[in-house]
């Protein structure tokens, strides 16, 4: 038998230490060859000792595991954010964690909010650019406290950080197909490159010389205010986005939407051949947590992802499609229409999972 993969678990805070423990148990009933390692990094270790992520811990984690699988980091007893700040942006940004993969799926018509869209409708995937742009922290304030102040935010885009990223797409096409098994064939650039001239110049210099070399595929381009008029209008039309860091957070909540809501959506932050992080897409929920009520799809469709990104389909595809049938029999928690709790409908899916 092929060697366990190694996982590190990093549940964090809010509702994350509700739904990772019911991925884990999902994980489990599929049979997977993994061995988990907890980590207890959060606010609660924050406070406790002052510790957000230990020295080593990237070295560690790059080293010693396969995989990171992240619930949601944020409290509001850490008003600053400093430990998710250190803790997500640390892995993204000392991981080089350049691509943010989110594949937007409807799984069933009821849970999309626009009129007459199926699953078939709604099936493509935002590429978001993940070590750049405004999140570098690059900037400062002048005169802060006066009425003179000034305050300045960098947004950085280097040829390097724009190139992999939209490479990375058009190699995502080759590598994957939709739902329905037909090939993945368009790339859709956004940008604000009428504004922004010099950042989205470089993207568009560098999406025109990249998609040369992949006549195969159809290179597209939108402003990213258009983009967000066609994922309501025709989400049908798309097919693979790519995008910078921070049209790329906003875009995606918006494709959440489009799918059920933050609780269906996965996400997973990889940089080829190195190890990845993989974490559902919403985030800590305080005004939800520790009720029960958290749906857990979004992170167990993120440990499919992962099982998959590491090589074990058959166990990916186990947990897709208990999922798909938890959806259509509403077996499901209530955001998404169903009467089950958390561990209920967890549970629900691990014993579907099980059967299969
Ligand atoms: P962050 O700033 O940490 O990224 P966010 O702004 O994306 O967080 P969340 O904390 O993810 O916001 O959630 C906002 C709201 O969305 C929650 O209060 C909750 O109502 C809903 N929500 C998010 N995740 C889930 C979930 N898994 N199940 C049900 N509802 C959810």
């Amino acid at each position: 038998m092929a060697s366990k993969k190694r996982i590190a678990v990093v549940p964090g805070d809010g509702i994350g230490q509700e739904v990772i423990p019911q991925a884990v148990r999902v994980i489990e009933a599929t049979g997977a060859p993994v061995e988990l390692t907890h980590f207890d990094w959060g606010a609660e270790r924050y406070l406790r000792d002052g510790v957000t992520v230990p020295p080593d811990a990237f070295t560690i984690l790059a080293r010693d595991f396969d995989a990171i699988f992240v619930g949601a980091i944020g409290d509001p007893r850490v008003p600053s954010n400093i430990h998710a700040k250190e803790i997500l942006l640390g892995m993204r940004f000392k991981m080089d964690l350049y691509a943010n993969v989110r594949p937007v799926r409807l799984l069933d018509a009821s849970l999309c909010p626009l009129k007459n869209v199926e699953p078939k409708d709604v099936d493509f995937v935002v590429l978001r650019e993940n070590t750049e742009g405004v999140y570098v922290d690059v900037g400062g304030c002048f005169k802060q406290g006066t009425p003179d102040e000034v305050a300045v935010q960098e947004d950085v885009n280097t040829r390097k950080g724009v190139e992999r990223i939209i490479r990375y797409a058009f190699e995502y096409c080759n590598h994957h197909t939709k739902q329905d098994g037909t090939p993945r064939r368009r790339v859709l650039m956004a940008d604000k490159s009428n504004v922004l001239t010099y950042a989205h110049g470089l993207w568009q210099r560098v999406f025109k010389e990249v998609s040369a070399e992949y006549p195969q595929i159809q290179a597209q381009h939108m402003y990213v205010d258009a983009l967000c008029l066609q994922m309501v209008r025709d989400p049908h039309s798309l097919d693979v986005i790519v995008t910078n860091n921070m049209f790329g957070d906003i875009i995606t909540d918006l494709a959440a939407a489009l799918q059920g809501g933050l609780g269906m959506a996965a996400s997973g932050n990889i940089h080829p051949g190195k190890t990845s992080m993989f974490e559902p897409v919403h985030g800590s929920a305080p005004p939800i947590a520790g009720k029960n009520i958290a749906n857990p799809i979004g992170s167990i469709l993120t440990a499919a992802m992962m099982l998959g990104h590491l090589g074990m389909a058959k166990e990916a595809s186990k947990i897709e499609e208990a999922v798909l049938r938890a959806v259509q029999e509403k077996k499901t928690t209530q955001d998404v229409g169903g009467k089950l709790g958390t561990r209920e409908a967890a549970e629900w899916i691990a014993n579907s999972v099980g059967r299969n």
